[in-house]
């Protein structure tokens, strides 16, 4: 089990961020969500994961653009529980144009939440899990990170990015007892994803079975989402010690989808 463990992920006030937090947290993480937002919802999730799995939670409100609030935001729960023993970097975002026309803000925005963060969390983390002779990294990268799709060219080079990042760190780390590695997600029942299906029935004039199988998933060869339970699993085998030897590794779940 993962008690007495602390984990803190990135971008855990929704999706499979928070998906993540709430298996780990079942496993006996104490645990640090983290957003921009502040709100007084997102504290109420600390809580309630607090409670439901007898664990110790806090939320923190942290920029994933801003590179001190990411190093902060470490160093904050390594005061705060004593150490950090598992980093998620979850948190991205996602803008789809033409690269002609790709606006250089989103381009800054997503090359910095969706890579930048995670260089800034590692490099603070890897002092305090360095000192415990162990700890455990895991990139939320996508399947976007082993291949392309025209206009996703900032979140294409980014999850690209973040590859290259956990195979270099993972060599760095590889006599610590700290692994590092990246899971590149297929596409994802989300609450993000759920809400453009009516969105795409109407546009397509298509029922949803046929949305989600023929615009949705037209790249996923099993032609169903990855679920955020399934993410939460590999996270936890990563953590486990059944994990010791894999470092460096960039892992599809993604319904078939690399394997084309
Ligand atoms: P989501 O939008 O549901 O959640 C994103 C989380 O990041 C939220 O908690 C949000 O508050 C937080 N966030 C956004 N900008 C932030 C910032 N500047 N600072 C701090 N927090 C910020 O998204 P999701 O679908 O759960 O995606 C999570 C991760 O998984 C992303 O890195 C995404 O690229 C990746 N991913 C998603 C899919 C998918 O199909 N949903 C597929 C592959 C990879």
């Amino acid at each position: 089990g993962n008690h007495n463990r602390t984990a803190v992920i990135t971008g855990s006030t929704s999706g499979i961020g928070l998906g993540v937090a709430e298996a780990l947290a079942a496993s006996g993480c104490n645990i640090v969500l983290n957003s921009f937002t502040d709100s007084a919802d997102d504290h109420a999730l600390a809580k309630k994961l607090a409670d439901d799995h007898g664990v110790e939670a806090a939320y923190a409100s942290a920029d994933m653009s801003d590179a001190n609030a990411c190093r902060d935001l470490v160093e904050q729960a390594a005061k705060r529980f004593g150490g950090v023993d598992i980093l998620v970097n979850n948190a991205g975002i996602q803008h789809v144009a033409p690269v002609e026309e790709f606006p250089v803000e989103k381009w800054n925005a997503i090359l910095a939440i969706n890579l930048s963060s995670s260089f800034h969390t590692i490099a603070a983390a890897i002092p305090h899990m360095k000192k415990a002779g162990s700890g455990r990294i895991v990139n939320i990268a996508s399947a976007h990170g082993l291949r392309a799709s025209p206009f996703k060219s900032a979140y294409v080079a980014a999850k690209h990015g973040v590859v290259g990042l956990t195979k270099t760190v993972a060599l760095e780390l590889a006599e610590t007892g700290i692994t590092c590695n990246a899971i590149c997600p297929g596409y994802v029942l989300t609450p993000l994803v759920e809400a453009q299906i009516p969105d795409q029935m109407k546009v397509h004039g298509m029922d949803r079975e046929t949305v989600v199988r023929e615009v949705m998933l037209a790249r996923q060869p099993t032609r169903e989402f990855v679920t955020i339970k399934e993410l939460g699993g590999l996270v936890i085998f990563l953590c486990s010690s059944h994990a010791a030897q894999m470092t460096g590794t960039a892992l599809p779940m993604d319904g078939g989808w690399t394997a084309q």
